[in-house]
């Protein structure tokens, strides 16, 4: 399989090179020159366990790995999942929730970045050289892609969080993880200052190639890639329980890379009925496609952080599949947004037909708080607050006879307050994972909001190891 720029100003690259490269050198999102149609293995495949599936459904888009390598990087990336299932389906209700929190942060963003870190090893093993991967965080990326890195060789992670703005539990997951290749940076800045001294760095292009940047968000085609899985494993798991031959799926949405996995799942012939997009009060993507122009506004704080975005960068990929594949067209379309701040691809009265599979809508602070109450006192489960947010969208979308499956996208106890908030009761959110880190030696850098501190912070670290190495 071979991957070409959104923008089209590369020649089409291999898996591994993709992976490497990551965001494309001309600016674009990377994507595979077409999704391999597995309609007639779906019967075979509904037996499979987690891990056979991932490895039949990535082997269609890497002919760069050897099998036998494969299938021990998916092994050893789901080794640290507290589920045999994995990603477990379990009847709530009237909706079918996929818990996709077993992982060692307990996000949604493990089940991919695990993967990551894997394959990142494993690429530069064979090469032996050496990756810096620098990341911006708000909260749950940042821990997942430490718990992605950790320990491993030929690689260090530094993270960026604004210091005093993440949760305290979000904080304890980054800042108690001690191994020698691991940077914690509170920063004396907000989540906008961190993000933009990260695009500061990658965009120094003599920095960036001299230091060996890796960058680890959705922006990476490995991590859509890996999340596709879950989608088929899910249906599965729901249409042999429920009997019926098609589901639906709501996505609590931010960046918009995790739906869109599920219309990567759809594109290649899963029967996908409708895929919910769901955001909360910063809700651009609801109102596109209801409306058919995307018009940014500002960001504002909810009790959903992982979703307070504007820009969300994975809309470029399915932007591109609707024009056609035409790069022209999407560069333009793109240069308009980035001069003008809005972009309009259609109508307002046509904007039902922009994707027939994509349906989309917003859940407001109230109307979290009201579901996570509601789910608790009726069936006993907790939902935590982005979770809510897709439940809450996802009823309005519910047809009588297609099973509803609701992305469980964070296990609750990484939001104390606001399960307290909505229930009365903090003790709720309680888990030993969590309450095992308290106390815990913890250890992180204060820097600064400028991008040379943080600069002469990273190439020194880098420099020092290497002379320990040498040593
Ligand atoms: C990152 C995140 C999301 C949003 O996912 P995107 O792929 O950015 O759309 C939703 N919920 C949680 C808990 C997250 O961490």
């Amino acid at each position: 399989m071979l991957y070409s720029s959104t923008r089209g100003g590369i020649d089409p690259v291999p898996f591994k090179h993709a992976v490497m490269m990551g965001l494309a050198r001309d600016g674009g999102l990377l994507l595979p020159e077409s999704f391999p149609e597995v309609s007639e293995q779906l019967q075979a495949w509904s037996h499979l366990s987690y891990q056979e599936l991932a490895f039949e459904i990535i082997r269609l888009y890497t002919n760069d790995i050897p099998d036998a390598d494969l299938k021990r990087i998916i092994n050893r990336s789901y080794a640290a999942f507290r589920h045999d299932a994995i990603t477990p389906v379990v009847a709530v209700g009237p909706v079918h929730m996929l818990e996709l929190f077993h992982g060692p942060t307990l996000a949604f963003k493990d089940v991919a970045l695990q993967f990551l870190g894997n394959l990142f090893e494993y690429i530069l093993g064979e090469t032996d050289n050496e990756l810096n991967i620098v990341v911006a965080t708000s909260g749950d990326t940042g821990s997942a892609a430490i718990h992605g890195v950790r320990g491993r060789e030929h690689m260090r992670i530094f993270v960026l969080y604004p210091d005093g703005r993440v949760s305290p539990v979000q904080a304890l997951q980054m800042t108690s993880v001690t191994d020698a290749n691991v940077f914690n940076i509170a920063l004396d800045g907000t989540f906008d200052d961190t993000q933009a001294i990260v695009k500061q760095l990658f965009n120094d292009l003599p920095f960036k190639d001299a230091n060996k940047l890796g960058a680890v968000n959705s922006i990476n085609w490995a991590r859509v890639l890996a999340q596709t899985v879950y989608y088929f494993y899910a249906a599965f798991q729901t249409m042999a329980r429920t009997g019926k031959k098609k589901v639906s799926f709501s996505v609590p949405t931010g960046n918009f890379g995790d739906i869109f996995a599920g219309t990567v799942a759809a594109a290649m012939g899963l029967p996908i009925s409708r895929l919910v997009l769901a955001t909360n009060e910063n809700d651009i993507l609801a109102r596109f496609f209801n409306t058919g122009t995307y018009k940014t506004s500002n960001v504002v704080s909810t009790l959903s952080p992982s979703m307070d975005i504007q820009i969300a960068s994975n809309f470029e990929r399915w932007l591109y599949l609707y024009s056609g594949r035409n790069a022209a067209k999407l560069k333009q379309w793109m240069n308009d947004f980035n001069e003008t701040g809005i972009l309009t691809i259609t109508s307002e009265t046509e904007a039902g037909n922009l994707d027939p599979l994509l349906v989309a809508g917003r859940a407001d602070t109230t109307q979290t708080l009201a579901a996570i109450a509601d789910f608790y006192s009726r069936y006993n489960y907790l939902l935590d607050p982005h979770t809510a947010v897709g439940v809450t969208v996802s009823s309005k979308y519910h047809e009588p006879d297609v099973p509803m499956i609701c992305l469980a996208t964070a296990h609750p106890a990484k939001f104390p307050e606001t399960i307290e908030q909505a229930t009365g009761n903090a003790e709720l959110a309680r888990t030993p994972q969590i309450e095992a880190l308290k106390g815990r030696p913890t250890h992180r850098t204060s820097l600064p909001n400028r991008v040379d501190a943080i600069a002469e912070f990273i190439t020194e670290q880098i420099s020092a190891q290497a002379r320990k190495t040498r040593k």
